[in-house]
């Protein structure tokens, strides 16, 4: 499928699937089985989905650490007429995934960038959430300490649109427990865990459910998670914070300011955090 020297090739974005092979569409098994090279964030994981799909093609790698100098090179060899598909290991490329920077250089060199779309884990994760869908917020993943985490998450606090996360397993307890911190126990969340497999479970509720169920339950800690939050709900939110701070002074005038901002917080619904921050 080379293209003579005058004609640059294209870069195909390619999604392939996050769990169920099943999801890989014909047009995406037609592109990487016509191009003439892949470029792969991780070369052994590909060549199962390719085994899989009866396709033996040249592969590079394309991962964080070699974007820049390999982008370089793919993007020359796309001049030169070759066609080049981008996978990674799992989804949609580019999303909280490498990509960006070969996209950007192949645009800037007015080489052709075609997206052939399929699954992504964000957007499985939405349409079987449940929340308000017309707006929301991809955060990917949220970072791995608990005090940056929670200084993350309090900058969303007013967020009305839905917010999206990506998480791991051996994070998603105490992710669920900053959670419930900064946005307090009652707002509605959705944990999506291991989407198009085996053990596919999504569960909804308020924060503090969530928390509870998926931190007594091992088997809910396995796996692959999107975690989803209903947007602030402005005229509650505001009402119930409103609420929480006329009594935490009542009680800051007898308990230490930690203690009337934990009483302060059940008694109103209003987040912790945000009554007090010590
Ligand atoms: N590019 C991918 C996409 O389009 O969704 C995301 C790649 S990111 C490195 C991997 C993260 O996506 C996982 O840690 C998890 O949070 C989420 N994820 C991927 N597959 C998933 C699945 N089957 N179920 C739930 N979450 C998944």
């Amino acid at each position: 499928m080379t293209k003579s020297a005058q004609t640059p090739g294209v870069l195909y974005v390619v999604a392939t699937p996050i769990g169920n092979l099943a999801d890989l569409s014909a047009r995406a098994r037609d592109t990487l089985a016509s191009v003439d090279l892949i470029a792969a964030e991780d070369t052994r994981h590909s060549a199962a989905l390719l085994r899989h799909c009866g396709i033996a093609k040249r592969c590079v790698a394309l991962h964080e650490h070699n974007e820049r100098e390999v982008s370089a090179q793919l993007v020359q060899q796309m001049q030169a007429g070759k066609n080049i598909a981008l996978i990674s290991d799992a989804g949609t490329p580019l999303v909280s995934d490498p990509g960006f920077r070969l996209v950007r250089a192949a645009r800037e060199a007015g080489v052709k960038v075609s997206p052939v779309p399929g699954a992504c884990a964000a957007i499985a994760a939405l349409s079987a959430a449940g929340l308000p869908s017309d707006r929301f917020v991809f955060e990917g993943f949220l970072p791995a300490k608990s005090a940056a985490r929670r200084a993350h998450l309090q900058a969303l606090i007013v967020e009305t649109r839905t917010l999206i996360f990506y998480e791991s397993s051996h994070r998603i307890v105490d992710a669920l427990e900053d959670c419930v911190a900064v946005f307090g126990e009652a707002r509605h969340a959705v944990v999506a865990r291991e989407l198009t497999k085996l053990f596919e479970t999504v569960l909804d509720g308020s924060l503090a459910e969530l928390h509870a169920r998926v931190a007594r339950d091992a088997e809910q800690q396995r796996g692959e998670f999107v975690l989803l939050i209903a947007g602030a709900d402005e005229n509650a939110d505001s009402a119930r914070l409103a609420e929480g701070r006329r009594i935490f002074e009542l009680l800051r005038a007898e308990l230490p300011p930690g203690r009337a901002a934990k009483l302060a917080s059940e008694i109103s619904g209003a987040p912790r955090n945000a009554l007090y921050t010590t």
